[in-house]
């Protein structure tokens, strides 16, 4: 069986592991010989050490292959999602491992349209890649590099989908977490423009990402939400290595989990437009169901994922979607998460309803959640699935990714996990009660399942 490189988002691993300059550049070289359009690439990088090295043999493997390579510096992943369209280029490369620890790194694949390359296209590079059937002629190697900053342009697009005049009469302060990673570069300019006070927290860039860690894990964003407090801040905001999510945290100083936002940012943007569709992954929370019902929209459910979500809003037409994770895509502005975006938009929304975000956020639908997980070996994994589908009873079920099933008063989601030997156990309902009970329930249909097989 054919190795599998790419991941959720891009191939990541560990550097001097799975990441070394060999393996980069040969990976490299099967993703420009894909490019049959030979024409223009875009490529960024986050701040981890090994991002300059790895990024240079990004570029020469292009420049071998005759496409002209456009170095846009440091930036969040968007950024470069933005760049690809908007300079017509044929693809973008992001040297980035998003949230994982300062060890790892990675690659970031962008299509010309700026969304992440879909497996097919991921399928076929591996197939290069392995078979190393891309040519090499040194001999026609061209030399084109051309620097470029597009922060400003990309910042005064943002600026130009909300209601900046608001937001500047609003004489807002929030609080920014860069989490030592490339969203400290931009949002705080990004608000800054909108004329809300910054008060930075680890915004200085450091590849080992001392502060808070990469992961914007709401556990970890208590000096966040700290400051924030102090400061009599309106709201603050977090970002992951490569700034594509956005955590926020509220005038208290109390952090929320992705969820909690995203429904805050479909019922604001629902209520105020005509296109009423949000589209997530089926691990979101029933919140998002609630609340489109409640403005007459419709929920599109994806299997989890940023890209399935950004192919489904093109599709679709539609103008929102969100991730629990903290991903935001807002399609007026590009259909991928956007970090900077969603803060900008929290600003919007703070301006606008002149009411604190815990007050906001206590009108939102409330949810008791959690999960478990459980070992099943990799060769099982279909079976068991397909055992679980076949017992499993509920008042409505989705088979969109793994099984998610829906009870009265809550639902379970099964999956197997796409690279760990275990199956995801997800559940949620309105009682912390009725969450264990349900959590119960989908660790015996999982149990009950492996026991056919084992
Ligand atoms: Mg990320």
């Amino acid at each position: 069986m054919r190795r599998k490189y790419f991941g959720t988002n891009g191939i990541r691993g560990v550097v001097g592991d799975l990441i070394t300059p060999e393996f980069i550049s040969k990976m490299s070289s099967a993703i420009a010989s894909y490019m049959l359009d030979k024409g223009t690439m875009v490529i960024g990088s986050d701040s981890r050490l090994s991002s300059p090295s790895l990024k240079e043999e990004v570029i020469s493997s292009f420049l071998e292959q005759d496409i002209e390579v456009i170095d846009l510096g440091i930036v969040p992943t968007p950024l470069v999602q933005y760049a690809v369209p908007h300079l017509h280029a044929q693809m973008g490369i992001v040297v980035t491992a998003s949230h994982n620890p300062p060890e790892f790194n990675g690659i970031k694949v962008i299509d010309s349209d700026g969304i992440e390359i879909d497996i097919a296209k991921q399928k076929r590079i591996e197939e290069i890649y392995e078979t190393e059937i891309y040519q090499i002629d040194k001999t026609k190697t061209i030399n084109k590099i051309t620097e470029m900053n597009l922060t400003s342009e990309y910042v005064d697009q943002i600026i130009s989908l909300v209601d900046a005049d608001l937001i500047r009469k609003s004489k807002l302060i929030a609080v920014v977490d860069g989490g030592n990673g490339v969203g400290g570069l931009v949002t705080p300019h990004l608000l800054g423009e909108l004329g809300i006070k910054v008060v930075s927290v680890n915004c200085q860039l450091d590849g080992k990402f001392p502060g808070r860690g990469v992961e914007p894990d709401p556990v970890k964003l208590s000096t966040m939400g700290f400051v924030a407090n102090q400061t009599k801040a309106h709201f603050c905001v977090a970002h992951d290595g490569d700034a594509d999510r956005a955590i926020f945290g509220d005038e208290k100083g109390k952090i929320y989990f992705g969820d909690k936002s995203i429904v805050l940012f479909e019922k604001w943007i629902l209520q105020k437009s005509n296109n009423k569709q949000f589209v997530t992954p089926v691990s979101s929370s029933s919140a998002v169901s609630d609340i489109a019902e409640e403005l007459g929209g419709t929920v599109i459910w994806t299997p989890v994922g940023c890209i399935y979500v950004s192919r489904k809003m093109i599709e679709n037409n539609s103008i929102l979607g969100g991730e629990e994770n903290g991903g935001l895509f807002y399609a007026p502005h590009q259909s991928v998460r956007d970090g900077m975006m969603a803060a900008a938009l929290m600003a919007n929304i703070l301006a606008e309803s002149k009411e604190k975000l815990s007050d906001l956020s206590l009108k939102l639908p409330q949810y008791f959640q959690a999960k478990e997980k459980i070992m099943c070996p990799n060769e099982l994994k279909f079976r068991v699935m397909d055992h679980i589908q076949s017992i499993a009873q509920a008042d409505e079920v989705i088979s969109v990714d793994g099984v998610k099933l829906f009870f009265t008063d809550g639902w379970i989601l099964i999956r197997p996990s796409g690279t760990e030997p275990i199956f995801r156990i997800f559940v949620e309902a309105k009682s912390s009660k009725n969450v264990e009970v349900l959590l119960k329930q989908g660790l015996s249909l999982v149990k009950q399942a492996l026991k056919k097989y084992q």
